[in-house]
């Protein structure tokens, strides 16, 4: 059984010094791997020890709390969990020296094949302030990019965890290429909602359109090429009822959001959220707009 210092970078979200923020904001994504790393150690009889500094504060303060809370104790190994930014994409781990090598490479090789996102490698530095003054060997894993559309897609901060701990426990996964899975699955979290008044939603739906201008037709809650003509395009930034519409629909499909009638404005918004996963769970190409292809899955016409 191992010993080991676990710690997510940066202040809280909205608190002192945060981390990168894209679609994903580093300071909440890198807590969760965090806790998934040390719980799955933990479990497995690891010990393991939290030097995460939740306090509010600057970058220096921050750094010198993590620092010395890893000295605190005696462990064979510091993991420091990050997420990158500025326009790459995959994962890459950090080392001061190659003391900690072979796990680093295989973080870098189970993080690459559970998220299928690119392995950017092992990278070595004498200038990273955590690495350098921690005293056992140290690394500093970069899951993936928070600002890369296709990094963002794969993301799955448990998965991720998993992926870490295993490596750290000195286990590899497998890539898809190997075993050959079927493809790309619907997220676990999708469970449609067998009750849900599909012909009710169309008929207001369709009212609604109607109400407000964008269509003349009849409201029968069937769908049809005039129903879908009828749906205004929604993006960031919509509110009103037809918004509230779509995010009933998301609801129906398993595909969580408020239904409050307003998409919202920030890129990390449930509702965006939701329409990114529905999109690439649908083979759409996930840009977040909810025109006439989405529309048209959401209506049950394609
Ligand atoms: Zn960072």
């Amino acid at each position: 059984m191992g010993t080991y210092n676990i710690h997510a970078g940066h202040c809280p979200q909205g608190q002192g010094a945060n981390g990168a923020s894209g679609f994903l904001m580093e300071s909440v994504e890198d807590r969760k791997v965090k806790d998934r790393v040390i719980s799955v150690l933990r479990k497995a009889g690891h010990t393991v020890y939290d030097c995460t500094d939740d306090s509010n504060c600057t970058v220096g303060q921050n750094l010198r709390r993590i620092v010395d809370k890893c000295n605190a104790h005696a462990v064979d190994l510091d993991v420091s969990i990050h997420l990158n930014a500025g326009g790459g994409t995959g994962v890459e781990v950090w080392c001061y020296s190659d003391k900690a090598a072979d796990i680093a490479s295989n973080i870098c090789d189970n993080v690459s094949n559970a998220l299928d996102i690119r392995s950017r490698g092992v990278k070595y530095t004498q200038g990273l302030y955590v690495l350098k003054n921690t005293k056992a060997p140290a690394l500093l894993v970069e899951c993936c990019f928070v600002d890369n559309q296709n990094d963002y897609n794969h993301w799955n901060a448990e998965k991720c965890g998993d992926a870490i701990a295993s490596a750290i426990a000195g286990k590899k996964i497998q890539g898809s290429g190997a075993a050959a899975p079927a493809p790309k699955p619907a997220s676990p979290t999708v469970k449609p909602n067998a009750a849900f008044d599909l012909e009710g939603w169309v008929r207001r739906l369709q009212a609604e359109c109607n109400r407000q201008g964008f269509s003349d037709q009849t409201v029968d809650g069937v769908p049809g090429p005039k129903t879908l003509a009828g749906c205004p395009t929604l993006k960031r930034g919509a509110s009103g009822n037809i918004t509230k519409l779509l995010q009933e629909r998301l609801n129906s499909l398993g595909y969580h959001c408020g239904v409050d009638g307003d998409y919202g404005k920030a890129p990390f918004h449930e509702t965006y959220d939701a329409i990114i996963k529905y999109q690439t769970d649908t083979s759409l190409v996930p840009d977040a707009i909810v025109g006439p292809k989405t529309w048209s899955k959401l209506l049950r016409l394609s």
